[in-house]
């Protein structure tokens, strides 16, 4: 600054020229000071410069207000250029002073300048000009501000839109009202927002379904009517609640899991369930469940929507029970015609056998023999009606089994024992085993020796002349096996699946002959079923079969 200084005296002395108000600044113990300069050159008579004239004043305390001011204009000025409101002021006749960057451009002017000067007149519809004028000069007349007063109107695109306008006076420096200072804000957005919002609460409130928002953690945010309606609880009585709680899914827990694994892989959930309702009955629901994402797509909680699906439950029930009465009804249908033959045949074989008797009155020997076929053909129509009665004794509700403490291995030889004769007469060999000291079981000893009978006579009758059938005892763990082998013609594999099934006869001509109904297993499974029990059966054609009963035992203790 010396250099300065002295540089400026020297050109001072040498043109003469004077340095007027010259601004200065210096470092002194690290602080920055103003000097306000004037400098002029002092002349002799002759003119000569012999010296000059300096005025110091130090101004840095004007300097640092100047500069606070500077700093402060700035800071005002970008932050009004950049705020996304329309701001402007204008003066008593409406001309626009000032105006920032969003205002010039939202009016369609490439420039501030273009704008300024201008009047809504020069670039708005007559009608809003002319009410935003009237608006302002009351502003000025009176000193009361407009503040968020919300006007729609047609912009250019011919849309409706929305603004936010909050007009105040503007004053000078004497405190009188010299215009207005304006601020504009665009609120379509929100509009838009709240018009999508009002939507979308009145769907909610008017959908029939449940729809129920909860927070990440399943506390119930939202409960709408339609839920209050479906299960019962108001609003108020459930929000905070958790919705397991609440309406628990009447499944496994590992579905649940499973559930809520999905929803956050996947996002979104869906499935039948049931649940529920505050007065303690159930029902069917289709349940879609959503995860809900802020802006930044970080899950903030779930809606479920519940849809009630009792009605179509029941016609769907209604639709399989008239599939299965249809599939009875053929089946019946079926047997009925079968069964005529099947009883037809005997009563045929009966009639002819009568007729002969009558005739052949003086022939014991032919008696005898046709009274054998009567009593035969009688014995297979007992048999059939004794099937049928059992088998709608099984059906009927009133069935009832009572069960006592049975010594199994004495049953089943009895059973054995029975179907000697059979036996002997096939020429089989049929023997009987059993393990020593086997635990009772609790059953219904009347029809188990029924269902045994029909393995045994089955079992005879499956196998030809000279064949083997082995009646065995057993214990496995805690269970009696009763198992039946014979040596005899053995079940085709197609129709092993269904040897269990009412009125199926793999062999009709053979099950014919024997008299058999196609009925006899599936009353031995009945009854083994509600001994909780379980029947199963291993076979080869051409080789022979394995039934075997399995029958819990009675445990000591
Ligand atoms: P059915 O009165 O005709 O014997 P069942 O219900 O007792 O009726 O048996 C159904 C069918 O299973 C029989 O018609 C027969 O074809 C077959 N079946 C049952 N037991 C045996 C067996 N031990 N060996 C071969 N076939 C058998």
């Amino acid at each position: 600054m010396a250099t300065n200084y002295r540089e400026q005296e020297r050109r001072i002395f040498e043109s003469g020229e004077h340095v007027i108000n010259f601004e200065i600044s210096y470092i002194k113990n690290e602080k920055q000071y103003w000097n306000i300069v004037t400098k002029v050159p002092l002349r002799d008579s002759e003119g000569q410069i012999t010296g000059l004239i300096g005025v110091n004043r130090d101004i840095t305390e004007r300097k640092a207000i100047e500069d606070n001011l500077l700093a402060e204009r700035t800071l005002l000025r970008t932050l009004i250029e950049a705020i996304p409101d329309a701001i402007y002021l204008k003066d008593t006749e409406g001309r626009f002073l000032l105006a920032n960057r969003t205002c010039w451009l939202s009016e369609g002017f490439s420039s501030m300048e273009a704008l300024i000067g201008k009047t809504d007149f020069d670039f708005i519809e007559p009608e809003r000009a002319k009410m935003h004028r009237e608006e302002e000069r009351q502003i000025i007349e009176t000193g009361e501000p407009l503040i968020n007063a919300v006007m729609r109107y047609i912009n250019r695109e011919e849309a409706a839109s929305f603004v936010m306008i909050t007009k105040v006076p503007l004053y000078d420096t004497n405190g009188e009202r010299v215009g207005i200072i304006g601020i504009n804000r665009d609120i379509n957005e929100n509009i838009r927002n709240e018009i999508q919002m009002s939507y979308q609460s009145t769907l909610v409130k008017n959908i029939s379904d449940a729809v129920i928002s909860t927070d990440l953690s399943f506390s119930i945010l939202g409960w709408n009517p339609g839920a209050e309606k479906l299960y019962g609880w108001k609003a108020e009585e459930v929000i905070g609640k958790k919705v397991n709680d609440l309406i628990p899914i009447k499944q496994s827990l590992q579905s649940v899991q499973a559930m809520r694994e999905m929803l956050e892989t996947t996002g979104s959930w869906s499935g039948e369930v049931i649940h529920p309702r505050k007065d303690g009955s159930e029902v069917d629901i289709f349940s879609s469940v959503s995860l809900v994402y802020d802006n930044e797509g970080i899950p903030v909680g779930s809606v479920g929507i519940n849809h009630d699906i009792t009605e179509q439950k029941v016609a769907e029930k209604q639709r399989l029970e008239l599939a299965v009465e249809r599939e009875r009804v053929g089946i019946l249908r079926r047997f009925i015609g079968d069964m005529s033959h099947d009883l037809r045949n005997p009563l045929a074989t009966i009639k002819v056998s009568l007729y002969l008797l009558h005739r052949l009155v003086d022939n014991p020997d032919r008696r005898t023999y046709h009274l054998g076929t009567l009593e035969l053909q009688i014995n297979r129509l007992e048999n059939m009606v004794n099937d049928l009665l059992s088998m709608a004794n099984l059906d009927s509700e009133a069935s009832e089994f009572i069960f006592i403490e049975v010594d199994l291995s004495q049953t089943v030889y009895e059973v054995v024992t029975h179907q000697e004769s059979l036996a002997a007469r096939r020429e089989q060999k049929l023997t009987f085993e059993a393990e020593k000291d086997l635990p009772p079981v609790r059953c219904d000893e009347g029809m188990l020796i029924r269902a045994l009978t029909n393995l045994v006579a089955n079992a005879l009758n499956y196998t030809p002349v000279g064949g083997e059938v082995s009646v065995h005892v057993l214990r496995q763990e805690e269970n009696i096996h009763i198992r039946i082998r014979d040596t005899g013609i053995g079940i085709d594999p197609a129709d092993l699946p269904h040897i269990f099934e009412r009125f199926y006869r793999a062999d009709k001509a053979r099950s014919t002959d024997t008299g058999g109904t196609g009925l006899g297993l599936s009353i031995t499974q009945r009854i083994i079923e509600a001994h909780d029990g379980e029947i199963t059966v291993e076979s080869e054609p051409g080789q022979g079969s394995t039934f075997t009963i399995i029958l819990p035992s009675i445990q000591p203790g």
